[in-house]
């Protein structure tokens, strides 16, 4: 599987030259399947510029996946220019658990009085799966969603394809069990073995002391998860707001020197806008 992210950012979308590395648009990934489906997972700011290159490539029909409500994960949607052309073919998908159904939540993201286009000017063929199934089967890849421990719930994904294994779990406090979500264990079993994890890597311990239930994850939790769970990579995702990438740099550091002291073979990386990997 090849994967793409066009915006790893938390929150709200920044600019200024203190993030040109890591970026500023807020959750959106691509995925291509080795049968060359293309899976957009969240519809953050980053998948406006992912609509741009999809139309130039001209490629129509796709399958979004989402995480849950919050604005950061839809807020990019009015501005995906594929929905306004009748050859775009659109399949969402869904685990709900605490929102409406898909269809409410991303209209709402078009709704009077905050939004001058009304949902109905949307001229593509758009399909919603509001279904809280064990898997989904998109051409030769699996996929697992597993309930989030975040205020408001959410999914969190396991993508399998040719032997190979990504967890991509963003938005998940794993200092602190939210309704509907699951304990540490339960999200170590869900990620053990994993050749890429992407998980939400927000503050350090300093900030937690204030931020604890507010649904996001320290980056040394992440880590401890990745550790302990045998993946072999593990990526640092939703960036804060205020994070600059000198200290996302830091944080990356911090990690190796911890990786080092583990002797494993664990790699860290931070996950930017623009970053690609293949499994
Ligand atoms: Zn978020
Ligand atoms: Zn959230």
């Amino acid at each position: 599987m090849f994967i793409r992210c066009w915006g790893a950012r938390g929150s709200i979308p920044v600019s200024g030259r203190q993030y040109l590395h890591y970026g500023g648009n807020t959750t959106c990934l691509e995925i291509r399947t080795k049968t060359d489906e293309i899976l957009i997972v969240d519809a953050g700011s980053g998948i406006r510029e992912l609509g741009n290159f999809l139309l130039k490539e001209n490629r129509h029909d796709f399958t979004i996946l989402l995480t849950h409500a919050h604005w950061d994960h839809i807020l990019g949607f009015p501005f995906f220019k594929p929905i306004y052309s009748s050859k775009t073919k659109i399949n969402i998908w869904g685990c709900l658990l605490a929102q409406t159904s898909l269809k409410e939540m991303l209209s709402r993201t078009m709704a009077p009085p905050n939004f001058p286009v009304n949902f109905d000017a949307l001229r593509a063929n758009i399909s919603y799966q509001n279904t809280c199934i064990e898997s989904y089967q998109l051409g030769s890849m699996m996929i697992t969603p597993i309930a989030l421990s975040h205020p408001n719930q959410g999914s969190g994904y396991k993508f399998k394809e040719n032997g190979k294994c990504f967890v991509f779990l963003t938005d998940n406090e794993l200092g602190f069990r939210h309704e509907g979500g699951y304990n540490y264990e339960t999200y170590l079993d869900f990620c053990r073995g994993a050749d890429l994890l992407i998980h939400d890597a927000e503050y350090n311990e300093e900030e937690y002391k204030k931020t604890r239930g507010w649904g996001h994850s320290v980056y040394k939790d992440a880590l401890k998860l990745a550790m302990e769970a045998g993946v072999k990579k593990i990526g640092l995702f939703h960036h804060n707001q205020e994070r600059f990438d000198a200290e996302i740099d830091a944080m990356v550091d911090d990690c190796r020197e911890i990786i080092a002291r583990r002797g494993t073979n664990l790699e860290c990386f931070a996950v930017a806008q623009g970053t690609e990997l293949t499994l």
